[in-house]
C-alpha cells in the first residue's frame, strides 16, 4: 500500500489518507537538505532569528487548526491539543534567540589567538512517535534549525497530519525550501534511510526503547550523533507527611494524562504504608471523577487510545483476575476506549508493575521507609521522570538526589518545560533536549588557533 489511512481513534472514522514516502524520495529529500544547509547556515544570525520568530507566529495563527488535526487524528482532548500547538510556538520562540547568542570562547594561549565556534552538524533526521506528535517534533526541530542545521522530520505512521501542516507553515513563514522537510512514511523505510544515509549527520529519536537500541546501533556504524528519548516507568512517591489530599487529587492526571500514552506517566504510585488506606480512600473518587469521552469537548480530560491494537495491548496487562482496586469510566460504542484503572496490591513481577503499559493503568505499592521508597523507585531499567510528595524539605532533596531519573518534581507533577532540560537516565534515553544547553546537541565545537607571531 502506498498510503496510510489516518483514523479518528474516538469515532473510528477515516480522517485522511497520506502518501508514504519511498526510500528514493527520502534520498532526494536528503540531497535537497544538504544543498539548503549551505545557504541556511550562511543566513545572518538576526535574519535566521527573525525567520524562526515568523515561523512561531505562523504556528500561533493556526493553533485552532493544528489542535483540531490532533483531536481528529490522535484523539487528544482539545484543551490538551491547544496546549501542544502552543508548545510548538513557544519552543520556536525560545530558540529564535539562539542564533544571535551562539557565542564561542576565546581561550588564552601562547603565540596567538585561540577561539571556538559552535558549528552546525549539517542535516538532522528527526524521528517522532505518535503520542505527542507536535511537542516532540518541536523539541528537535527548533534548536536544530536555530543552530544552522537543516531538518528532515519523519512523523509516526498513525499521526502525520500536524507535522505535515507545520511543514507547510514553515514555508509560508519564509523558511527557505529544503530547510525543514516532513516525510511521512514507515520507520523501516524513511526512518531507516535517515539512520543509514551518510549525509545525515545526526539522528534525534523519540520512541520505544526497543527501536531506540536499533537506531543507536545503526548510528554507531557511522559514528553518527544521536539523541534518544525512550520509554519510562516512573514512580510517584507519597510519604506519610505529604499533603495527602493534593497528592491523591493529582495522581490520576500524572498517570492518565494523554490516556497514559506518556513516557513521563507516573505509572507506579509508591505510598508509605502508614497512610496507604487513607490514600486509597482519597484516590478512588479522584479516579472515578476523570472525565473520559469525546476529545472535541472542552470538558474532556482523557480521550481514547491511539488504535485498537494498542488498546488490546493495554488490556492484556489487566487479565481476568487482575487485582483491580477500582476504575473510572469509558464510553461504549465506537472508539478505542479504556477506563482509568488502578491495580493494587500488585506482585513485584507483574508485567503491569515492571513494564511500560503506555495506557491508563497505574499500580499502587506500599513502602516502609525512605530507603525502601528509593530502592523501589530505582528498581527499573528506566529513569525518565517521577514525583515526590513530602512536607520535609530535607527528605525531598535527599530523595530527589537518590532517584535515578532525569526529571523530578516535588509536590507537583510538572516535568516538561521548554526552558529546562529534559531526558532520561538508564534505558530511558541518551542526551537531553530543551533548555539552554540543547543547542550543544546540534553543534560541533571547532577550535581555531590563529598565530600572531611569524
Ligand atoms: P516506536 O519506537 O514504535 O516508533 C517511534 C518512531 O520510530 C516512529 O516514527 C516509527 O515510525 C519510527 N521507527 C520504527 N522503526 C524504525 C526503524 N527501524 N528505523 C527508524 N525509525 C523507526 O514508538 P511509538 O510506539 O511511536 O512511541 C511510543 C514510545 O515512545 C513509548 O515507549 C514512549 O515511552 C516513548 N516516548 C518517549 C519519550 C521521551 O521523551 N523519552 C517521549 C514520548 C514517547
Amino acid at each position: 500500500m502506498s498510503e496510510f489511512t489516518v483514523v479518528n481513534p474516538a469515532s473510528e472514522e477515516i480522517v485522511a489518507a497520506v502518501a508514504r514516502t519511498t526510500a528514493g524520495e527520502t534520498d532526494a529529500a536528503i540531497e535537497r537538505a544538504v544543498i539548503a544547509q549551505a545557504a541556511w547556515r550562511a543566513v545572518a544570525p538576526a535574519d535566521r532569528a527573525g525567520l524562526l520568530r515568523a515561523f512561531a507566529g505562523a504556528v500561533d495563527a493556526h493553533i485552532e487548526e493544528l489542535a483540531g488535526l490532533e483531536v481528529a487524528g490522535a484523539g487528544h482532548p482539545v484543551g490538551q491539543a491547544r496546549w501542544e500547538a502552543g508548545q510548538v510556538r513557544d519552543v520556536l520562540t525560545y530558540y529564535s534567540a539562539a542564533p544571535e547568542r551562539a557565542c564561542g570562547r576565546q581561550i588564552p594561549v601562547a603565540g596567538g589567538l585561540d577561539v571556538t565556534f559552535a558549528e552546525p552538524i549539517g542535516v538532522v533526521g528527526l524521528i517522532v512517535p505518535w503520542n505527542f506528535p507536535m511537542p516532540i517534533l518541536s523539541w528537535g526541530m527548533a534548536p536544530a534549525l536555530a543552530a544552522g542545521n537543516t531538518v528532515i522530520a519523519k512523523p509516526a505512521e498513525m499521526t502525520p497530519l500536524t507535522a505535515i501542516r507545520i511543514g507547510e507553515l514553515a514555508l509560508e513563514a519564509g523558511i527557505p525550501d529544503g530547510v525543514f522537510q516532513v516525510l511521512p512514511g514507515k520507520g523501516s523505510v524513511v526512518g531507516q534511510r535517515l539512520v543509514d544515509h551518510p549525509a545525515v549527520g545526526k539522528i534525534v529519536f523519540t520512541g520505544s526503547t526497543e527501536v531506540g537500541r536499533e537506531i543507536m546501533a545503526g548510528c554507531a556504524r557511522r559514528v553518527k550523533r544521536v539523541t534518544l528519548e525512550l520509554g519510562g516507568k516512573s514512580a510517584n512517591i507519597v510519604f506519610a507527611d505529604a499533603d495527602l489530599e493534593r497528592a491523591a487529587a493529582t495522581a490520576p492526571q500524572a498517570a492518565f494524562d494523554n490516556a497514559g500514552q506518556d513516557c513521563c506517566s507516573r505509572s507506579r504510585i509508591l505510598v508509605q504504608r502508614s497512610v496507604l488506606e487513607k490514600f486509597m480512600e482519597l484516590l478512588e473518587p479522584a479516579v472515578k471523577a476523570v472525565t473520559v469521552g469525546d476529545p472535541a469537548s472542552a470538558a474532556t480530560q482523557m480521550g481514547p487510545l491511539i488504535s485498537a491494537a494498542h488498546r488490546d495491548r493495554v488490556a492484556s496487562y489487566v487479565p481476568d483476575g487482575a487485582p483491580v482496586a477500582f476504575r473510572g469510566t469509558a464510553p461504549d460504542g465506537p472508539g478505542h476506549w479504556y477506563p482509568p484503572t488502578v491495580l493494587a496490591p500488585v506482585r513485584m513481577d507483574d508485567p503491569a508493575y515492571t513494564e511500560e503499559v503506555f495506557g491508563p493503568v497505574v499500580t499502587v505499592t506500599p513502602f516502609e521507609d525512605e530507603a525502601a521508597a528509593v530502592a523501589l523507585a530505582n528498581d527499573t531499567p528506566y529513569g525518565l521522570s517521577g514525583s515526590i510528595w513530602t512536607r520535609d524539605v530535607g527528605r525531598a532533596i535527599r530523595v530527589a538526589r537518590a532517584v535515578e531519573t532525569g526529571n523530578l518534581s516535588v509536590n507537583s507533577h510538572s516535568s516538561v518545560r521548554y526552558s529546562t532540560p529534559f531526558g532520561g537516565f538508564k534505558q530511558s534515553g541518551l542526551g537531553r533536549e530543551l533548555g539552554p544547553d540543547a543547542l550543544d546537541a546540534f553543534t560541533e565545537v571547532k577550535n581555531v588557533f590563529i598565530a600572531t607571531e611569524g
